[in-house]
């Protein structure tokens, strides 16, 4: 394996498999490839998205206040969490999940330090609920939680893209992949792949993130283990 400690981000949208809520056929596929690293002997934190469920931007531009939308945006990375939890462990490996907004029943709450223990241990780390703040994204969080647990790349686990495109590739037959890109070209194009205040954050701290494909069975597994696949974002 090419890495010890990474952090894959994994896309509400695709937990959902394309519709609202969460489609356990999918979280268990997902869950396995995860399991099969972890056995592998990688360090592996995931932080999950929620835009199966809801988003803050799109709710406050259907009347809602933004930051009670955002609450409810990182309310449903939870159930996202508890999903993904329940079939990592259905697959044999030990998990934690932690959340940045306390919620005792259900998770552990957001401690680094504990978290960092539990990838000693051999346990998968999911965290959930995003940062705990509104106006951030699951990506910004992502890159945040992999600079503050020593991760040596963000993975970040796309549904329904291969990588970066240079347009949207749903709309544009022309659109085609990078296979390497700058931070500063990404930022500079404008690219909507990932919110751009989370590749400024893995710029400034020099953070390496792969974007691929979570509809491939095995890409994770490739990733990990330094398989050129998607699109490696760097200096
Ligand atoms: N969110 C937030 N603060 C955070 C992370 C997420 O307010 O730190 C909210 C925000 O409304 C976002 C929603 O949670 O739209 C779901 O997260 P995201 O859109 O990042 O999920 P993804 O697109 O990865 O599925």
């Amino acid at each position: 394996m090419a890495y010890k400690r990474v952090l894959l981000k994994l896309s509400g949208e695709a937990f959902g498999g394309g519709s609202v809520g969460v489609d356990p056929d999918v979280v268990a596929s997902i869950a396995n490839q995860v399991a099969d690293v972890v056995r592998g002997g990688v360090q592996v934190a995931v932080v999950v998205g929620g835009g199966n469920f809801f988003r803050g931007a799109e709710l406050q531009q259907r009347g809602m206040d933004r930051d009670r939308a955002d609450y409810m945006g990182m309310l449903g990375t939870v159930m996202n969490c508890l999903a993904l939890q329940d079939f990592c462990e259905k697959a044999g490996i030990d998990t934690r999940v932690q959340t940045a907004i306390t919620m005792g029943q259900v998770a552990e709450p957001y401690i680094p330090r504990k978290a960092e223990r539990h990838l000693e241990k051999g346990r998968l780390v999911i965290f959930g609920a995003g940062s705990g703040m509104p106006y951030f994204s699951t990506d910004t969080v992502s890159a945040q939680r992999a600079l503050e647990i020593g991760a040596e790349v963000l993975l970040m686990g796309k549904q329904g893209t291969d990588g970066v495109y240079d347009a949207d590739p749903r709309t544009n037959p022309q659109a085609s992949m990078f296979s390497e890109l700058s931070y500063d070209e990404f930022l500079a194009r404008d690219l909507k792949v990932a919110d751009a205040t989370a590749i400024s954050m893995a710029r400034d701290y020099a953070l390496p993130m792969i974007f691929f494909n979570l509809d491939t069975e095995g890409n994770i597994a490739r990733a990990v283990s330094g398989e050129k696949i998607g699109t490696t974002v760097h200096a």
